[in-house]
């Protein structure tokens, strides 16, 4: 589909269609443009085919710097101000009465730079259309000017020229200054995804010293070393808002029992009333030896035969056998709408 105004847009569906309609473009002036992340580097590379020669006429590249501070959305963004710069140097007053095409690997980019709508990288966006806006008195015609969506790895010389730019590019590599657009002769600022995230890395460390100094760590670890439990979201997001109660109160060594709720007063006697051969209600019992769980125990079974209850908390921690040791608990039907039984109620 083309639409545009200076400039039409082309994305299409498949790989093979914009292979193809590539190919069949008559277009006087191609631009291949690229953003690389590359080797902890990000550039942006533009390369100038003209009168369908297979050699370029030109190329320009620019190092946006270190892939920390800047995203491959930026080197985009940066390939189509150095395509827009290309044309101002080799197309002159034949925009749009020549055909001229862009192409870019990077759907989004071509949404964004028409659209215009508030987002990343807007500013550089910005340059792209303050660069081009001289064409406008120019007879302007957007099915002569347009920018084209081609897909990565497409074997299409341009685009492979263009890949291996941007990558030299992202190591380091930019065309001296002088031939570039005045907005890339300085260093880019920070991008702001880069900012929000170098922010959270700052918190994260800052957090990680405070803990490290709290009485609570210590405490924390005895109970559980996995905390802060940075995988707990993909562990909990299919249970259910009772099986994750439940999980919690394992993982911090608050199941009520009867041996850990008679230690606190809460229960007559510490044994276990469902098989009531004298035991001790224990985790342990609970898991590995009470008769009365026989049944539920056999999905259980595969799991502690892999690993014995000192590993219990690594265990928890895996998603899957988390879930099967919850399912057993909850089978066991020691609570109820997520809160403790009565300690003396009889199963
Ligand atoms: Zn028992």
């Amino acid at each position: 589909m083309t639409k545009g105004r200076i400039f039409g847009t082309t994305i299409h569906s498949t790989r093979e269609e914009s292979i193809e309609a590539e190919s069949n473009d008559m277009s006087t002036t191609k631009i291949f443009t690229d953003g690389s992340g590359f080797e902890g580097g990000a550039g942006a590379a533009a390369v100038i085919y003209q009168n369908g020669s297979p050699t370029p006429t030109s190329s320009l590249k620019y190092h946006l710097g270190k892939l920390k501070d800047h995203s491959t959305y930026e080197g985009e963004a940066v390939g189509l101000i150095l395509a827009a710069w290309l044309i101002r140097l080799y197309c002159k007053n034949k925009i749009g009465t020549e055909g001229i095409s862009i192409y870019t690997d990077c759907q989004s980019v071509i949404d964004s730079v028409y659209d215009m709508k508030p987002g990343p990288s807007q500013y550089l966006l910005n340059e792209f259309h303050a660069l081009i806006a001289s064409f406008t008195n120019l007879g302007n015609n957007p099915s002569k000017f347009t920018i084209n969506w081609i897909s990565v790895h497409s074997q299409v010389n341009g685009n492979e020229q263009v890949d291996k730019e941007a990558k030299e590019a992202a190591q380091g590599i930019s065309t001296p200054k002088i031939f570039l657009p005045p907005l890339l002769q300085c260093p880019l600022p920070t991008g702001k995804s880069a900012l929000l995230q170098q922010a959270k890395e700052t918190r994260t460390v800052k957090w990680r010293a405070l803990w490290e100094t709290s009485p609570r760590n210590k405490r924390m670890k005895k109970i559980d070393k996995d905390f802060p439990y940075t995988k707990f979201g993909k562990l909990t997001n299919k249970l259910m808002r009772k099986q994750t109660s439940i999980l919690i109160q394992m993982r911090t060594g608050h199941l009520p029992l009867n041996d850990y709720l008679y230690k606190r007063k809460l229960a007559q006697l510490p044994n276990c009333n469902a098989c009531l051969g004298g035991h001790k209600e224990t985790l342990e019992h609970l898991l590995k030896e009470c008769i009365a769980y026989k049944e539920q125990r056999k999905n259980l079974r595969k799991v502690l035969r892999e690993r014995s209850l000192a590993d219990f908390s690594t265990m928890l921690s895996d998603p899957k056998r988390a879930r099967l040791i919850v399912k057993f608990v909850e089978g066991t039907k020691h609570w109820t709408n997520g809160y403790m039984r009565n300690p003396d109620q009889q199963i």
